[in-house]
Formats: C-alpha cells, structure tokens, sequence
C-alpha cells in the first residue's frame, strides 16, 4: 500500500520538489492543489515559523491527519533581510514570480559582486491529531546575480548563485537542488518524526 503524505501548499513549484523528495521512499505526496475544498490559509504570521506552524495546524484540524507545511522564503542581506516572509508577494498579491526577481534586480541595481549575500529559509511544520506540532528549519547560502540564468525550478531560483557549484540554482536538476536547499535540509531534519519514514 502506498503511504501518504499531506503537504499544506499550493505553490507547484514546492509541489513538484516535495514529490521528487518523498516519491524515493514510497510515499504520494498530496497537496492543496488537490483539495479544493480547503481554504487558502492566510498568512498572518510575521516569522517562516508562525506561518508553517498556521498553515501545518489548521489544514490538520479540517482534514483529521497527519499534514506538514512549508514556509520559505529569500533573506538578501543588503536588503536588511528583504523580501523575507514577504517573499511570495514582494512585487504585489498576485504573487508574480517573474516581477518578484525585477524588482530585487532592481534594488540591488548599484550593489557590487562582493556585497550581494543571499540565503534561502525554510520551515517546515508537521502537525497532526494526538501530536505537539513541531518544527524544523533550513537554509541555503549564495549570492544574488545581476540577471536570471537558468530556467528550472521556480521562484527566485534564476537569480540565485550557489557559488560551490558556480551555478544559479535554476541550473540544477532537480535532485541537485533537493540535495542542497533549504528545502532539502530541512527534510532531511523532519525525516526521523515521519512514522515509517526509512
Ligand atoms: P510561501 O508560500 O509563503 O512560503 O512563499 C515562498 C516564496 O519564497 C516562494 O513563492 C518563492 O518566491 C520563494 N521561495 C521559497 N523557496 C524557494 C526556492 O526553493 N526557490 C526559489 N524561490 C523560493
């Protein structure tokens, strides 16, 4: 039988790489984008923690099973830490992944090479009946490009340089990406609290 896990999240993009990361130990991965019925959980929250943590809680009081959460987001360091929990949005609600990387190119327009320090976070949530929510969290350390390059993955993957491997995270294969991200990582730490998760 195959297992099942819930992931609180409409974005393909993470849909996509949580069923890359889960699918090698046997489980299907289903998302929000399967239930139309659950609302968007609004995010209210003004850390990546409160929000997963709201996000994991409520999709597990409506559906009675077991459900983690993913917020994530950019901290680019000459932008005092912008976009941040901001970064689905940061160029407007209709959450626009292209317009999002125009407007950090264009703030970081005078930044020189050496000051464009970046790093991607995640938390992620599980929560579930008859269990404290817990949380874990991970992160990714590069660098912010002057233009796009590459055109896998999602988000501000194009402009992101991961600087071990000279390239921008939207030239890595997808388990290139799982293997380093933030996203990766902080699974890798979720790993032992999922039952049966080998
Ligand atoms: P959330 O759905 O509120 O957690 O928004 C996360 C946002 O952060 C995404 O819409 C992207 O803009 C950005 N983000 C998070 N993870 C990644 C990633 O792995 N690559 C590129 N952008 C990401």
């Amino acid at each position: 039988m195959t297992k099942k896990v819930i992931i609180a999240t409409r974005n393909q993009g993470k849909a996509k790489e949580f069923q890359n990361m889960f699918a090698p130990h046997g489980y299907e991965v289903q998302t929000l984008l399967d239930m139309p019925q659950i609302d968007d959980v609004e995010e209210t929250g003004t850390t990546f923690e409160e929000n997963a943590i709201l996000k994991a809680e409520t999709v597990a009081k409506e559906l009675g099973v077991l459900v983690i959460a993913d917020d994530s987001g950019l901290a680019i360091d000459a932008l005092e830490g912008r976009p941040g929990v901001y970064s689905a949005r940061y160029a407007g609600e209709e959450k626009n992944d292209e317009a999002n990387m125009d407007k950090v190119l264009a703030e970081l327009k005078d930044v020189p090479g050496g000051e464009r320090n970046a790093r991607f976070h995640c938390v992620l949530a599980i929560a579930g009946p008859h269990m404290e929510t817990r949380t874990v969290n991970g992160t990714c350390e590069g660098q912010i490009l002057q233009e796009r390059r590459g055109s896998n993955g999602f988000g501000y993957d194009p402009i992101f340089f991961i600087p071990s491997l000279g390239r921008s995270m939207a030239e890595l294969t997808q388990e290139e990406k799982s293997r380093i991200s933030h996203r990766g990582n902080a699974l890798e730490k979720l790993r032992p609290m999922i039952k049966d998760f080998d």
